[in-house]
């Protein structure tokens, strides 16, 4: 009896997530969440000992926002989230665990008990962030079998919507292809080329305080002053009015993409009007917003060496790329037609259940239908001490840009006789000063021979894999004696602490995890 795992990819979003997986016939499909919608607030709601996720984390939000979670995906890889809840202080990869959950329990309600899932992450997203992600499914009780760039599954959907993915296009020509991703929170843009069937990433940049939330900050500024015109009455000085306030913008604006105008509703101090707000005001309000991503957008461009004539195609994804101001200059700077035909806010999560069926056909011994070729999205490097100034230098070992997987090599000498251990500490960044750079962790190489010479060689590799993640592995040349090492990750949570809360989340018992 041969048993069907589905294939199920999970974009997790800032502002929003959505889960997919492949039909039958192996083309991805969006799984509805239990409230029947495609795509489920990343908000948690921390109410007393329940823990509600999604739209009814959203609706409190305006309300109760001191115990609603939002944005967790910002604070991911660092030690807490940066809002203190309920009187406590949740790591942000709990947080995603949460959220991860709700989409696994609903989507299981109607896929049955899978448990393994593809997730996405941010291009720019560094080893600590992945790791944090990646531990943020097991809390959820999955288990992670790879962690991809959403720009990077964006264009598998896409190539596979235009059929690139089928094998007798392998010799076709290769495509150059401009993903622009416009979310809630952040603004991402990567160039890839698709040859036959390899996804390959030339260059990758963004802004992570840019998305659609500023778009819906400066419609409430908008409808704010208009009131303050009328009433000499400010409502966003009122937490609760501000909260309901932008919750109206923001569906506001979503009507200002298919219609000329909207009317917000805005009820103050006795006040209640109903503000009508134009579409090109909304646009003439928010223009410097978008010149920022056309800018970034034309950096990038430049950055993978290419020019618009040579650019075959650009996708747009990311829900606040519906708006038609985006189209329009997308548009008129490429001087061609944005590709909207995979679903703006789909798209991500439909690249991951296309690479979690590859993953598991793979498995099966069936050969792969794409490969992906991913870069390292930032130097990796290890901190030294600078012998003429004393000072502690980052010596970069991996520069960013490099085709991943990639494995380098450094060279550390003891520095007296039979030393059974060293620590490297290893960082992440450009700077050559580590302390502006981003911790990644350190590792204790331990278990060295005994006897070593002063000054004798120990080797360190340094091993990037495909989905981001750093191994590290330690020799000591012309011997062959097994060393340990223990990577001990910045801000990691222990494993107890991981099985503890996979165990109060998802109610599942710990398996194999690598
Ligand atoms: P994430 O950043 O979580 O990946 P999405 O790609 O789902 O988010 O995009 C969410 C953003 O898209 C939100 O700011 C939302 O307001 C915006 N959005 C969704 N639909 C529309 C629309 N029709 N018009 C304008 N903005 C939209
Ligand atoms: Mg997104």
């Amino acid at each position: 009896m041969s048993e069907t795992i589905p294939a199920v990819g999970i974009d997790l979003g800032t502002t929003f997530s959505a889960l997919a997986r492949l039909d039958d016939k192996g083309q991805p499909v969006t799984v509805v969440n239990a409230e029947g919608d495609r795509s489920t607030p990343s908000m948690v709601l921390f109410d007393g000992d329940e823990v509600v996720v999604g739209k009814e984390a959203l609706k409190a939000f305006a309300t109760e926002s001191h115990r609603v979670a939002d944005g967790s995906k910002r604070d991911m890889g660092r030690r807490v989230y940066h809002k203190e809840i309920n009187g406590k202080h949740y790591p942000p990869e709990v947080i995603g665990a949460f959220i991860l959950n709700k989409m696994r329990v609903d989507a299981q309600a109607q896929l049955g008990p899978f448990t393994k899932a593809v997730i996405t992450v941010p291009a720019y997203f560094d080893e600590v962030r992945r790791k944090a992600t990646q531990d943020a499914g097991y809390m959820a009780g999955l288990e992670v079998i790879d962690i991809i760039n959403e720009p990077t599954a964006a264009a598998i959907a896409f190539g596979m919507a235009h059929g690139f993915l089928r094998p007798d296009e392998d010799r076709k020509t290769p495509h150059t292809v401009l993903v622009y991703d416009l979310g809630g929170g952040t603004f991402d843009v990567t160039v890839m080329e698709i040859r036959g069937t390899n996804y390959i990433t030339l260059a990758t940049d963004g802004d992570v305080q840019l998305g659609g939330y500023d778009w819906d900050q400066r419609l409430v500024d908008l409808v704010a002053e208009r009131f303050i015109r009328l009433h000499m009455a400010d409502p966003r000085e009122d937490p609760t009015t501000a909260g309901k306030l932008w919750r109206e913008c923001e569906d506001a604006k979503r009507t200002l993409s298919s219609r000329a105008k909207a009317a917000i509703p805005c009820d103050y101090r006795g006040f209640a009007e109903r503000i009508e707000i134009a579409r090109q005001e909304f646009e003439e309000a928010t223009q410097d917003l978008l010149d920022r991503t056309r800018f970034t957008m034309t950096q990038t461009l430049k950055a993978a060496g290419l020019t618009w004539d040579k650019l075959d195609r650009v996708l747009l994804t990311g829900g606040s790329t519906r708006m038609p101001m985006v189209r329009a200059m997308v548009r008129r700077i490429s001087g061609k037609e944005p590709d909207t035909s995979v679903a703006a806010d789909e798209a991500v999560a439909h690249g991951a259940a296309l690479r979690a069926g590859q993953i598991l056909a793979r498995s099966q011994g069936k050969p792969p239908a794409f490969r992906i070729r991913n870069v390292n999205s930032h130097s990796l490097g290890v901190v030294g001490l600078d012998r003429l100034t004393g000072r502690k230098r980052n010596g970069i070992l991996i520069p960013r840009n490099t085709p991943i997987p990639v494995t380098a090599r450094r060279t550390f000498k003891t520095r007296k006789a039979d030393q059974r251990s060293i620590l490297v500490e290893i960082v992440e960044g450009e700077n050559l000063s580590p302390d502006d750079c981003t911790p990644i962790g350190r590792c204790t190489i331990r278990k060295l021979p005994k006897g070593l010479p002063e000054r004798s060689p120990v080797d360190v590799h340094f091993h990037y894999e495909p989905n981001g993640r750093l191994k590290v592995r330690v020799s000591v040349p012309n011997t062959d004696a097994k060393i340990e090492t223990e990577f001990t990750r910045e801000n990691g949570l222990p494993k107890e602490h991981l099985d503890g809360w996979r165990r109060y989340i998802s109610g599942a018992e710990p398996t194999a995890y690598a």
